[in-house]
């Protein structure tokens, strides 16, 4: 069985998944059955359930020790140069690091954001420019052409501002990491259907196929140079990206594990 069939024992009004292909009959087992099982996986396979949980919003507290399991696991594969140029912030960069890191990979679950550009209010103020003419050309329809031109010339523009729907998030106030291919990471391929004359799909090439939109490694960048004010872009580039991209690549290996176990449990349960 796959892990995402245990999400709905946490959250019975959990969105109902898509893709459940691939597990047999989850209805054989109990709730009992599948919790059960989830205990034995998580004594197996620790890092990888809490983090899966953590990413799935099962509760706060795997949130925290998914981070601080993801600092851990930082500490022992610092590369020197890090090491050497945080100095004494090491301690406060890797956890920065490790938190990015978690919601990169949290992000695959298609978790919901706040808005930026309304803040979560889904209404934005516009400028709008509207053209204001002189009256007096209305009330007095009947004068000539050129009274009226004259008239004309006092037209003024307006700015007001005014609220409209944000664009952003379609009024709702949240963005979902998704991406606008539903996250499903594929696309149509529409040269190939129509040449093959069946639908072809292939990997969506805004998300490369993974279905949501990652925290660009800037946004770390940033973060980390408050802490270290001299790191420069190239010394990030070549030594603290790897790293850091390693600490998100973790998430998804430990969670590949966790995924692994929890099937073999479940498939000997039947
Ligand atoms: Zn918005
Ligand atoms: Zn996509």
């Amino acid at each position: 069985m796959k892990l995402e069939n245990a999400l709905k024992n946490f959250h019975p009004k959990s969105p109902t998944f898509g893709n459940v292909a691939g597990c047999t009959s989850p209805d054989r087992l109990t709730g009992t059955d599948i919790m059960a099982a989830v205990g034995m996986a998580e004594s197996q396979a620790k890092f990888g359930m809490t983090a899966y949980f953590a990413k799935n919003d099962i509760s706060e507290k795997d949130k925290f020790s998914t981070v601080e399991a993801l600092v851990q696991y930082a500490k022992k594969i610092t590369p020197k140069l890090v090491a050497k140029a945080a100095g004494k912030k090491l301690g406060y960069c890797l956890i920065v690091l490790a938190r990015m890191a978690f919601e990169d990979y949290a992000r695959s679950a298609g978790s919901v954001c706040q808005c930026s550009a309304c803040s979560g209010e889904g209404m934005v103020n516009k400028k709008v420019t509207t053209t204001k003419y002189s009256s007096r050309a209305a009330i007095f329809p009947s004068f000539s052409m050129s009274q009226l031109k004259r008239y004309t010339n006092t037209e003024r523009n307006v700015v007001e501002t005014e609220k409209v729907i944000c664009e952003s998030c379609n009024g709702k106030g949240q963005l979902t990491h998704r991406c606008r291919c539903k996250g499903r990471g594929k696309v149509l391929d529409e040269a190939q259907t129509k040449l093959q004359d069946v639908p072809i799909y292939k990997d969506c090439p805004r998300c490369a196929g993974k279905g949501f939109n990652r925290v660009p490694s800037s946004v770390a960048y940033n973060a980390i140079r408050h802490l270290v004010p001299d790191l420069t872009q190239s010394s990030w580039s070549r030594n603290w990206k790897p790293f850091y991209e390693k600490l998100s690549r973790k998430c998804y290996t430990e969670e590949y594990e966790a995924e692994r176990i929890f099937n073999k449990i479940t498939q000997e349960q039947m």
